[in-house]
């Protein structure tokens, strides 16, 4: 077995047990191990403390697999952490009966670049590391083997994997492709998943949670929904009864996708949905010109900041948007803003949007921290995995 030693002190973090191994953390390697292969990683005395997978051209030089040095990583070792992610999710009664679950939640779930979310009876598996990548056929044979679902669909073309060495990949691992299109219920809602060409696996499970939250909280009012991408949040502002929902997005095929989403629901007023295809910086000043408001605004943008070093940028175009929405709110509007952004904390955030209300010259008051659904869990030794958060505030 090839040996990943650490440099003195070094081995604190797995200590903690927290899974990456950084390209500085590593002495040297004894042996010889090509992308993907486990290795075992020793403190600097050559005491083991975890298996990890070896990834040569990624700063983070390995991920655990297992904090028990005397587990082997085989295929039934992927059966086991697959299994256990997968009967998590059946222990929430919250996720029960629902069509769009994320069933494995990468580090967060013991299975560092592995996230599979399931649509009704098929499953889209996103790969990004070399360790899971190494790994596709026993991941895809114990997520049909935990789920019972038909098909496993693999959307491993992140761009993340670059920085693995590894090539994008998409396909079929298990099954064939549905004869139509997939279309999951959400809160009774009817949105089809384009599993194919939609943005990561399809569907952003993520804000499940709070679209619901939207729909309770969108009566008779006036929304706008920023960053609509398929029109989750719009259509549940209709459920919920809003007055009037308008929607932008940048992406003509994500706006064509929503209007698609808009006529599965016939029980929808159509009319009250406006889509616009525009920049939303742009969009927001052309509103603010234009002297309109609103009772209700949701900013979901893309993760505008990767990593940390994209902070400072980010900072301002987050600052930017949420000063203003807050132009935009009629007096006691409601603002329910997120960062998805891995770069930018939660404290971080809401100093953004506090100097972006008071710029605004407005009085905001958080009701409510908003997460991720409980399908997205964090494990407290990996706090990366936290990366969306959210505020609603009320802004008068
Ligand atoms: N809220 C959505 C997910 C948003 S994903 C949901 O619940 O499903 C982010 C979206 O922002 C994408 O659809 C992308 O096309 C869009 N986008 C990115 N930059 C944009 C910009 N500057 N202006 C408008 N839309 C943008």
């Amino acid at each position: 077995m090839t040996e990943l030693i650490l440099h003195p002190g070094k081995e604190r973090s797995l200590l903690r047990r927290h899974p990456w191994i950084f390209d500085t953390a590593v002495a040297r390697v004894a042996g010889h191990a090509r992308p993907g292969d486990t290795v075992t990683v020793t403190d600097a005395h050559g005491r083991p403390l975890a298996k990890a997978a070896y990834s040569p051209s990624s700063k983070i030089r390995a991920r655990v697999w297992s904090f028990d040095v005397a587990e082997t990583i085989d295929h039934a070792f992927f059966k086991r952490r697959v299994a256990a992610a997968v009967a998590r999710r059946i222990a929430l009664p919250e996720l029960a009966g629902q069509d769009g679950v994320r069933l494995i939640h990468a580090e967060s779930d013991g299975l560092p670049g592995v996230i599979a979310d399931r649509y009704g009876d098929t499953v889209v598996v996103q790969l990004t590391s070399a360790g899971a990548d190494k790994w596709r056929a026993a991941i895809a044979d114990s997520l049909v083997k935990a789920t019972g679902c038909a098909r496993v669909y693999e959307r491993s073309d992140s761009e993340v994997r670059g920085l693995e060495g590894l090539e994008p990949t998409t396909g079929w691992l298990h099954g064939d492709a549905p004869a139509g299109d997939i279309v999951i219920a959400e809160h009774g809602v009817r949105m089809a998943v384009d599993i194919v060409a939609g943005h990561k696996t399809g569907f952003y499970l993520d804000q499940r949670d709070n679209r619901r939250l939207l729909a309770e909280l969108a009566r008779d009012r006036r929304v706008l929904n920023c960053f609509c991408y398929t029109g989750g949040f719009s259509l549940q502002a209709l459920a919920g009864g809003a007055a009037s929902v308008v929607s932008v997005d940048s992406s003509q095929p994500a706006l064509e996708r929503a209007a698609a989403n808009l006529a599965l629901n016939p029980q929808l007023d159509a009319a009250r949905a406006e889509w616009r295809c525009a920049n939303v910086f742009d969009e927001l000043r052309r509103f603010k010109t234009a002297g309109e408001s609103f009772d209700l605004i949701v900013l979901d943008p893309p993760k505008f900041a990767p990593s940390a070093s994209h902070a400072e940028r980010a900072s301002r175009a987050y600052k930017d948007i949420n000063l203003l929405g807050c132009k935009l709110l009629a007096p006691g509007g409601l603002l329910m803003t997120y960062s998805c952004s891995g770069g930018i904390g939660l404290e971080f955030f809401q100093k953004i949007v506090a100097s972006a209300a008071l710029d605004s010259g407005r009085t905001a008051r958080i009701v409510r921290r908003l997460q991720g659904s409980a399908d997205h869990p964090v494990d407290l030794a990996f706090p990366e995995g936290e990366y969306l958060k959210g505020l609603l505030l009320q802004v008068e």
